[in-house]
């Protein structure tokens, strides 16, 4: 991807572990590249079509002065975001952050801490099989759009679905919803359970009735399997009911280990004549249960 690159930023700042460094301050130095799409700006010649790198380094100036942090990593990463935050055609952001006078007792020229920062995307399957099933899963999408570290969140239509795993239990209300993220996968399923939390979910049995249900299905390309978190989610080929709404919002969108794309995994679904969404109509499910509605 194309870059906007700053080299040398002199900004006097007070991060440090010392007393000493918090009220003399020192000097530091930002190295920065903008990865982003240039050539909107490069064929209009038009400022409005760029960044503007004087305003970058304006907001750099402003984080780093305005706050005082022990160490640079910590200086790094909340310059990183604001910048991620504040300009939109941004896609990611490199930045090295040097403090060439660091209190370091023998000679040496420089110490710098340098990061990637980025927005990633990510899709996530929603179910409920309690109460009002359309309103805990717009919480779900509500609670998302307006966590500050996410933005363009689009969500599928809904599905009625018949609960899958064996347990006993109402039907379900099943989307999914993508969205661009500065969270990584492990703050971001953080943020997915404290929605489920806030949904009132307790976790009784395994796959049994839940108010809001959120599961991490794509992120990036990345493949991660660990007891905490599995991506791609391991049973996605089998479910029509996360298939369904996310061939919606991503039909092109290729499995990272099979290469397959969701339109395809959900025509073998179809195929071998599995699936679980039926044509009930969200609105018709959640009158049928004893659970009443939203508290
Ligand atoms: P399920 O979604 O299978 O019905 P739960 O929602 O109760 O089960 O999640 C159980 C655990 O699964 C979570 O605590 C979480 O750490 C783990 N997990 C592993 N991979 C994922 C994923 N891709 N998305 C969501 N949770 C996951
Ligand atoms: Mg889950």
């Amino acid at each position: 991807m194309d870059q906007i690159r700053i080299k040398g930023l002199e900004i006097y700042a007070r991060h440090g572990v010392y007393e000493e460094e918090k009220k003399m301050g020192q000097r530091f130095q930002v190295d920065a590249a903008l990865h982003m799409d240039t050539r909107r700006a490069g064929r209009s010649d038009d400022l409005e079509a760029s960044t503007d790198y004087g305003a970058v380094c304006r907001r750099l100036e402003e984080v780093l002065t305005g706050n005082c942090y022990n160490l640079i990593e910590a200086a790094a990463e909340y310059a990183a975001q604001d910048i991620l935050l504040s300009f939109p055609l941004v896609e990611k952001v490199t930045l090295e952050l040097h403090k060439p006078q660091a209190p370091i007792p023998l000679p040496f020229s420089d110490v710098s801490v340098r990061i990637d920062r980025g927005w990633h995307t990510a899709y996530i399957a929603l179910g409920s099989n309690m109460g009002d099933r359309a309103a805990w899963l717009e919480l779900g999408r509500s609670g998302l759009e307006k966590h500050p570290a996410c933005r363009d969140v689009k969500m599928a239509s809904l599905y009625g679905s018949l609960p899958y795993g064996g347990v006993e239990q109402e039907d379900f209300v099943n989307s999914a919803l993508s969205l661009r993220t500065l969270l990584s996968p492990y703050e971001l399923l953080d943020v997915l359970h404290g929605l489920e939390r806030e949904a009132g979910r307790e976790r009784l049995v395994r796959w049994g009735p839940r108010t809001l249900d959120l599961d991490l299905i794509f992120y990036d390309d990345l493949v991660l399997d660990d007891p905490r978190l599995t991506i791609p989610h391991p049973d996605l080929e089998n479910r029509d009911f996360v298939l369904l709404p996310l061939c919606e919002l991503a039909p092109a969108y290729r499995h990272p280990l099979t290469r397959k794309t969701v339109r395809q995994m959900l025509d073998e679904l179809r195929d071998r004549g599995e699936g679980q969404v039926t044509d009930k109509k969200a609105s018709d499910l959640q009158k049928t249960d004893g659970y009443g509605a939203r508290r």
